[in-house]
């Protein structure tokens, strides 16, 4: 008997393994494709023995750096576990579920299956800490431009310094901006001979909010303005285009420098590296939860990681909230103000979640110009997310409604030209422009991979003719045609009859044309916690609450009742520096 069992063991255990070695796919070079957020997301997956053996990214149109810090976090795990079981990470969902995506496209080209992808080992991405109490001199809560510009600066200082990060990957808002700073007095403005002033620039500011900001805190923010520029560019290196100076909405004269690229990513970057060299210490995929206080002064942060630890990051100096705005919260949106709610979309991250608002409150921070919420008039109508292409408008493009008439000053303020936008035939609105607008903004050469993105959507359009691009949107033709002629008769006058529009004024007559769709989007929200000058967090009685400083749109009482354009960098980078400095003592 024992003669027969053993052969027969033998073979089960030969007939596992061969089972256990069967090749899960068939071997070869696969290209796997998939839409992200910013169009189609390349991989290539080569396969050896019948398992993943090399995946790699051939191309993607992600923002830069989430695509640096997510895509090879993932493509990391997948090459040494050979594994795609892999959950969305959270904060960049939509790059890592097109990624995914992308890997089940090539391997299902080898014989993948769901069934297959499903049964794979299970990647976990996140690491674990090994000290769940930490000690820091300064505690910042968000790695967005306040987060970091604060961070540098409290390093400098002689502070060891965390971040804390809930996304896997730093940057926040601000790095998926365009990256326009305004800076009165700056070398560009100079160049082209702009007559500015620190008086100008608080003026514009205080009226843009309808008298509403805090005039302390804007002179504060405009005196800072050149000096953060000057820091930016001589100490961290940060290039903007050299031949650019915006003039945003709301604005007197143009202002606003230009990241490289149009861009936030060239500013994130270099406060990135910069911070990362000096010894900061950078904790991504870690929400902060709560503040820790002691005898009324905040002492430290409470968070939970990515790993599910919980964590205590003690400060001995101090801690700062960067955490940004709350415009992708509809239901804080909604309790301070009903307009907001979910008819609209946001421009905004889905983790500008107000969370710093909130853990603040609890200490008994004050808050201010919570109901002050700002929709950006020209997004995209399918994802809410802002039309770099659009600001075309800046450089001369008009709004015309279904009708093919204009219906405001395309200049004016964002909330107002978004409450004629929506007020329009079926709430929105078309951008018409031609080659000479075009040859002087460049928009949509700057931000190709967007056009096309709007193109494939059926969003916007070019065509020799305005009747063909009226007719492809439903736009009356020949009503366009005259306001079209009636507007480059004013830009001839040098007057707007009509609108009365700011900044130069540009002819639409020289084809090829273009139109694109546009409706208002939630953008920006001025209210929030009650800073000083110090950017010191006061409570409801004015003062102080010791070891608490805050920067950056989680702040109120700076912009009023509306934001201008250019104007939220500068308030990050200005009261970021200033938060670290103070901290830091
Ligand atoms: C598409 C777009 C374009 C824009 N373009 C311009 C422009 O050209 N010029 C201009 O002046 N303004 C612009 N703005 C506005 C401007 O970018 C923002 O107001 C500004 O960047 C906010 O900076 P911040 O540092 O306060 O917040 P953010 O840059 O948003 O950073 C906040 C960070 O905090 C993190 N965080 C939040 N809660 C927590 C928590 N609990 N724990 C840990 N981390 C947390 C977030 O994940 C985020 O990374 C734009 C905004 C958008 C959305």
């Amino acid at each position: 008997m024992k003669k027969i069992i053993v052969p027969l063991v033998l073979l089960f255990l030969a007939l596992g393994l061969m089972s256990c070695q069967q090749a899960k796919y068939s071997d070869g070079v696969y290209t796997g494709t998939a839409k992200g957020k910013g169009g189609d997301l390349v991989v290539e997956v080569t396969v050896k023995d019948g398992d993943i053996d090399k995946a790699v990214l051939v191309s993607s149109h992600e923002t830069e750096m989430i695509s640096d810090m997510v895509i090879t976090k993932i493509l990391d795990a997948v090459n040494k576990e050979k594994s795609i079981n892999i959950d969305a990470v959270s904060g960049a969902s939509m790059t890592s579920e097109a990624l995914v995506s992308a890997l089940k496209d090539a391997l299902r080209q080898a014989g993948g299956t769901d069934k297959i992808f499903a049964e794979d080992k299970k990647v976990v991405l996140s690491d674990k800490e090994e000290q769940l109490v930490q000690n820091y001199d300064v505690v910042i809560v968000g790695a967005g431009g306040a987060g970091l510009s604060a961070a540098v600066e409290a390093q400098a200082a002689g502070a060891k310094v965390v971040v804390l990060e809930k996304n896997p990957s730093v940057g926040g808002n601000t790095l998926v901006s365009g990256g326009g700073l305004n800076v009165p007095g700056s070398s560009q403005q100079k160049a082209k001979g702009i007559e500015d002033s620190v008086e100008l620039f608080v003026k514009d500011t205080l009226k843009g909010g309808d008298f509403k900001g805090n005039e302390k805190l804007v002179r504060v923010f405009a005196q800072g303005a050149l000096p953060a520029s000057r820091w930016l560019t001589e100490d961290l290196g940060v290039r903007f285009m050299e031949d650019r100076v915006q003039q945003f909405g709301g604005h007197s004269v143009p202002r606003a420098l230009v990241s490289k690229g149009n861009h936030g990513t060239e500013l994130i970057k270099k406060l990135w590296e910069r911070a990362l060299g000096t010894g900061v210490v950078i904790k991504l995929e870690t929400k902060a939860v709560e503040l820790i206080t002691d005898g009324g002064r905040v002492t430290g942060v409470k968070a939970v990681n990515a790993a599910g630890q919980d964590l205590t990051f003690n400060a001995s100096r101090a801690v700062i909230l960067a955490t940004g705005g709350f415009g992708a919260n509809v239901e804080m949106r909604k309790e301070y103000n009903s307009e907001y709610d979910e008819r609209y979309m946001t421009t905004d991250l889905p983790s500008t979640t107000g969370d710093g608002i909130v853990m603040a409150e609890k200490v008994d921070a004050a808050l201010t110009g919570m109901v002050y919420i700002q929709t950006y008039p020209t997004c995209n109508p399918v994802t809410g997310i802002i039309s770099y292409v659009a600001n075309s408008r800046f450089y001369g493009a008009i709004l015309v409604n279904a009708e093919g008439r204009r219906f405001v000053e395309e200049m004016g303020r964002r909330d107002l030209i978004s409450k004629e936008i929506l007020a329009q035939t079926d709430s929105n609105a078309f951008l018409v422009w031609g080659q000479e607008i075009e040859s002087a903004g460049n928009m949509n050469a700057l931000h190709k991979d967007e056009y096309a993105l709007m193109k494939s959507d059926d969003l916007i359009d070019s065509a020799d003719t305005l009747k063909d691009l009226a007719e492809h949107f439903g736009v009356d033709a020949a009503q366009l045609e005259k306001t079209v002629e009636q507007y480059n008769g004013y830009v001839k006058d040098g007057k707007d009859e009509e609108f009365n529009r700011r900044g130069k004024l540009r002819t639409i007559a020289e084809g090829p044309f273009y139109m694109q769709r546009v409706i208002p989007s939630v953008h920006h929200t001025m209210g929030g916690l009650v800073i000083n000058e110090k950017a010191q967090v006061l409570n409801e009685s004015g003062q102080i609450i010791p070891g608490l400083y805050a920067a950056g749109e989680v702040t109120g009482g700076i912009h009023g009742t509306n934001r201008l354009g250019g104007n939220a960098v500068t308030d990050v980078v200005v009261f970021g520096r200033i938060a670290g400095q103070n901290a830091a003592k």
